[in-house]
């Protein structure tokens, strides 16, 4: 089925309408979920702390007694982190350390920077405020408060906040099979001799970083030659393992371009001419159980064409829902007179003063662009941008997250 032009929205949104989370789910040890994206919300079955414990290194008291500047006080008892004090009893002090329990009666901690040792007794310098330097049990987490949301992709922190509510297994969803095939006689890998008129597969390694960044279990299925036959053939071969094909080049209408029937032929596809530069063409199909996205060969179209559909159908597939990039808005240090009548995608860094330079060549086919950049300044449709305007920029830690 052949479209016309189709705004980057549309197609989004036909594109996410046919994406489906995977079902399955298993239990990893919270040591090892990092990058996993949580099947179901995590609720804590205790406090934290889960007890009242000393924020400081210093001595724990009954604020009564130490109502004026110097007074001095016995050190009945000496309490570390891990240890149990026992009651604090009128005109006494509890030398106390940092995570230490406080003991009964104490009702301040006065840090040891505002107390002098002297013997067994010491001399509080400073009177606290009641409550001071004590974190309370429960202060940070209620039993029964929720800790995590399902579908949040774990950061470090996340399994942190997981382990201090004592939580050993996490359930999570399994990993997207992401399989990847790169089209093109013209293709060598690095490490062989490039002969006459050949390139170099980069989009390799574009994509494969791309993939393995969002968590997924990649099967790569290397170069396929253009041919309607050899094409069909690794179409169906990865239909059979993955969730999601995602192809580079080929989806063009040259007479070198295989995967247009290649993928109607073993299945159904849609293609779109979308209105977006770099990036044109997208095919979008299924390949019995897979899901199928052909991206364009030119290597910025389809490093932008991932980040911005790709990325969010397997954001989708993984669980994980409504991860807008947030862009921002920014200074534009560069002139744009002669915007394009599609949205474009500009490759754009951070300068010094806070603005944004725009890389020197937008071709599509200039790969250091996109490694010289820190996002993309996303340029609505015939905008003409002057130097100090206001544009949207996008980091690429927004389309990376
Ligand atoms: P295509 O979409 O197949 O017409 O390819 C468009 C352009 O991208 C051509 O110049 C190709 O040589 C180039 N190209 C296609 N695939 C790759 C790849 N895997 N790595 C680098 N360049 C590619
Ligand atoms: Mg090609």
């Amino acid at each position: 089925m052949n479209q016309g032009l189709l705004s980057v929205d549309e197609a989004l949104a036909i594109l996410l309408e046919g994406a489906r989370a995977v079902a399955t789910t298993e239990e990893v040890q919270t040591l090892d979920a990092c990058d996993r994206v949580l099947a179901r919300a995590q609720v804590s079955t205790m406090d934290v702390p889960p007890m009242d414990n000393s924020a400081m290194d210093g001595y724990a008291v009954r604020i009564a007694d130490v109502a004026v500047p110097g007074v001095r006080l016995r050190v009945a008892q000496k309490i570390m982190a891990g240890a149990i004090g026992v009651a604090l009893e009128p005109g006494t002090a509890a030398r106390i350390f940092t995570g230490a329990p406080i003991p009964p009666g104490a009702d301040a901690v006065v840090m040891q920077e505002s107390c002098v040792a002297e013997g067994d007794s010491v001399v509080v310098n400073q009177p606290p405020r009641r409550e001071e330097w004590i974190r309370r049990r429960g202060s940070d987490i209620r039993t029964g408060a929720p800790v995590l949301p399902a579908g949040k992709r774990l950061l470090p922190q996340d399994t942190g906040l997981a382990a201090s509510v004592g939580i050993k297994w996490l359930p999570v969803y399994r990993k997207v099979r992401l399989g990847l095939f790169f089209t093109g006689d013209e293709l060598v890998m690095p490490g062989d001799p490039l002969p006459p008129g050949r390139i170099y597969n980069s989009n390799r390694f574009t994509l494969n970083g791309l993939a393995r960044m969002f968590g997924c279990d990649v099967r790569d299925y290397g170069i396929v030659p253009d041919s309607l036959q050899a094409t069909r053939d690794v179409l169906r071969r990865a239909s059979a393992e993955c969730d999601l094909i995602v192809t580079s080049g080929g989806v063009s209408v040259g007479d070198a371009d295989f995967v247009k029937p290649a993928v109607e032929a073993e299945g159904s596809l849609l293609m779109w001419k979308i209105a977006m530069k770099p990036g044109r063409p997208l095919a979008f199909g299924r390949v019995g159980e897979a899901a199928f996205i052909g991206l364009p060969g030119n290597p910025v179209s389809s490093f932008i064409t991932f980040l911005i559909f790709v990325r969010p159908f397997l954001l989708k597939t993984q669980g994980i829902a409504g991860a807008v990039p947030r862009a921002i808005r920014a200074r534009a240090d560069f002139d744009w007179p002669k915007p394009d009548t599609r949205r474009e995608f500009l490759r754009a860094r951070w300068n010094e003063e806070g603005g944004l330079d725009l890389y020197p060549s937008q071709d599509s086919a200039v790969m250091t662009s996109t490694a010289w950049a820190d996002g993309l300044v996303d340029n609505p449709a015939r905008q003409a941008v002057r130097k100090g305007d206001t544009v949207s920029f996008l980091p690429y830690p927004e389309l990376y997250r």
